[in-house]
């Protein structure tokens, strides 16, 4: 246990890369070995759009990153926080921690950016994608990019988390949301078992199907308990599901960079009102 707390309290900038880049590789062999959706699209150019948009995240953390430091020392030094009040082992600390930074920093973040109606205007470039894949999980915009880092800065405050349990949090949040946006294929019985506990990619697609309520389900990033908790967890054939966000459809649009980084400024596109709900 100590062994893994020096390693992430004093986790290399260049192992910090290479769990994103590393699960970014992983994850594009085994789509590409076992798709779920055949690839019908331009894979490069979808690739490069997304990196777009992983690099402007890259960036905004990396000047964010010092005020999180900040947090996570100050917590420390003060015991604030609920992992400091409690008292907890070391373990007790990496299990608490991670489930409500998890909470705090990615479903209830992702909850409100759906029902925040100018966060959702920079929340809807994610949804936007009408491939989902390894590369979608990072297709932020960078409003939305500062959104996230914020939460994650108020949930370490919350939780008292010191560094170590940051870094940890951080690398596993990268990986899960690499994997469950992932374009695999895989067995039943492997993702039955699996989403018992975390986000797996059958369960994260179906936020992504292009209209309400399956786009307001299974906001989670690892544990899938907090949907559960919340009634908003979704079982859908991932088979039925079609990508992208009924208010932004155009296929030209959605893959124009600069269209997408416009749209949080070129006004709210009301929510389609259909005659009838949606029973997949
Ligand atoms: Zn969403």
């Amino acid at each position: 246990m100590d062994a893994l707390i020096n390693y992430f309290a004093e986790m290399p900038t260049a192992h910090r890369s290479a769990v994103l880049i590393g699960g970014l590789t992983i994850f594009l062999l085994i789509e590409n070995a076992a798709p779920l959706f055949e690839t019908k699209y331009n894979k490069v150019k979808h690739t490069g759009l997304n990196l777009f948009f992983t690099l402007t995240t890259i960036i905004i953390n990396f000047f964010m990153a010092f005020l999180l430091v900040f947090t996570a020392d100050w917590v420390v030094a003060n015991e604030f926080g609920l992992v400091q009040w409690l008292d907890l082992p070391a373990i007790g600390v990496l299990v608490v921690g991670l489930l409500l930074l998890d909470f705090f920093g990615a479903w209830l973040a992702h909850y409100v950016e759906h029902h925040v109606k100018w966060m959702w205007q920079f929340h809807v470039i994610h949804h936007t994608d009408q491939n989902i894949d390894t590369t979608s999980a990072n297709r932020h915009h960078p409003g939305e990019s500062v959104i996230r880092f914020t939460f994650t800065i108020v949930a370490v405050f919350l939780v008292g988390a010191p560094m170590w349990l940051v870094f940890l949090y951080q690398s596993m949040s990268v990986a899960l949301s690499q994997f469950n946006h992932s374009n695999v294929k895989m067995p039943s019985w492997l993702d039955n078992t699996l989403v018992l506990v975390f986000c797996t990619p059958n369960m994260h697609r179906v936020h992504h199907h292009y209209r309400q309520p399956y786009s307001d389900s299974n906001y989670g990033n690892i544990f899938s308990f907090w949907d559960r908790i919340f009634q908003t967890f979704a079982k859908v054939d991932n088979k039925k599901l079609i990508y992208g966000v009924d208010t932004y459809m155009n296929t030209k649009d959605i893959n124009d960079v600069m269209y997408l980084l416009k749209i949080p400024f070129a006004g709210y596109h009301k929510p389609i009102d259909y005659d009838q709900e949606e029973k997949l």
